[in-house]
């Protein structure tokens, strides 16, 4: 949890004040800290472990060449090394040159996919752009009505397969909604996909052919923040079963442990780029990597 991981590092750091130099003693016990700390905010642990050997590493380079104060020193190297590995820079979305940008999201079901799909439509139309919801999840029985309402909420049309108009499956509901997006200028298409309970192949077949139907701009990986370790698991199966260029935390108003997006973004190598964090929606934002990094420290 964040509280511990913090409080956990203040007091770390605490008992560090007031010494010149960090001595090898120093770091293993500021080491042994962290690394508990991170574990205790459900991180993987080969996540942990690279964690606490870069930093080690960096407090040991800058033990010899500056005398700074011990504490500043940890607290400095322990945040750009996380900033780092959430991805650095928030990364912003990629818009199509030429045409409608197609934004494919893929995810566990309950990940927070419907909803979210709606946040970021209203975040896109407050920048003026036109988009258009999309309801693919042909699964979950719900799931088009649900993306309907989530629509109405915020002013941006849904295509969805009606029946008899010849596109009942999910590939060709995806490849029918771009022409559609085209045909009435809709500069954006957000594609809700299927999600089940768990990974299986047949769902992770489905996103990869509507990925290869429509070429999306991006494809989101949407993942609940609060699923801790299993978010790690299941972020690598989507990156190998149908690959994705960002993540989307959700649920992060809830008891958000860090450990789900530190733990992402370090084995998948994506940067998180977008927040959610609440029911309401316009609790959407882009992500920003030092203000995690700052939460997880403060
Ligand atoms: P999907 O199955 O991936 O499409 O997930 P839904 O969008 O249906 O969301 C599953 C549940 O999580 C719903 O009850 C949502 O209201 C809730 N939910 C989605 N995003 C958030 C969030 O950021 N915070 C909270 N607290 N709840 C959320």
């Amino acid at each position: 949890m964040f509280a511990t991981l913090s409080d956990r590092l203040a007091d770390t750091f605490k008992n560090l004040r007031g010494k010149g130099r960090l001595s090898e003693a120093d770091i293993d016990a500021t080491a042994r800290e962290i690394r508990i700390a991170l574990l205790e905010a459900d991180v993987a642990l080969p996540v942990v472990k690279e964690f606490v050997a870069a930093v080690k590493e960096r407090a040991r380079g800058e033990e010899v060449s500056q005398a700074l104060n011990p504490a500043q020193q940890i607290v400095k190297i322990v945040n750009e090394e996380l900033v780092n590995i959430l991805g650095g820079e928030t990364r912003r979305l990629r818009f199509a040159k030429t045409g409608p940008t197609v934004i494919m999201l893929a995810g566990l079901q309950g990940a927070g996919k419907t909803t979210l799909a709606a946040k970021l439509a209203l975040w896109l139309k407050e920048q003026g752009r036109t988009p258009m919801l999309v309801a693919a999840d042909l699964q979950r029985p719900n799931a088009v009505q649900q993306l309907q309402v989530n629509g109405d909420r915020v002013g941006v049309p849904v295509f969805a397969p009606e029946p008899g108009n010849g596109v009942g499956d999910p590939v060709s509901v995806a490849r029918a909604s771009v022409e559609e997006a085209k045909r009435k200028l809709h500069d954006v298409v957000i594609i809700d996909t299927a999600g089940r309970l768990g990974v299986d192949a047949e769902l992770m077949k489905q996103a990869a052919d509507i990925r290869d139907a429509v070429r999306p701009d991006e494809v989101l990986f949407v993942v609940d923040a609060m699923i801790g370790q299993d978010a790690v698991t299941t972020a690598q199966m989507f990156l190998d079963g149908v690959g994705y260029d960002g993540v989307v935390l959700t649920k992060l108003d809830g008891d958000a442990r860090g450990g789900a997006a530190l733990s992402i973004a370090s084995i998948t190598g994506k940067p998180v780029m977008f927040a959610s964090a609440g029911e309401k929606m316009t609790d959407f934002d882009l992500f920003h990597p030092d203000r995690m990094a700052g939460r997880i420290l403060d």
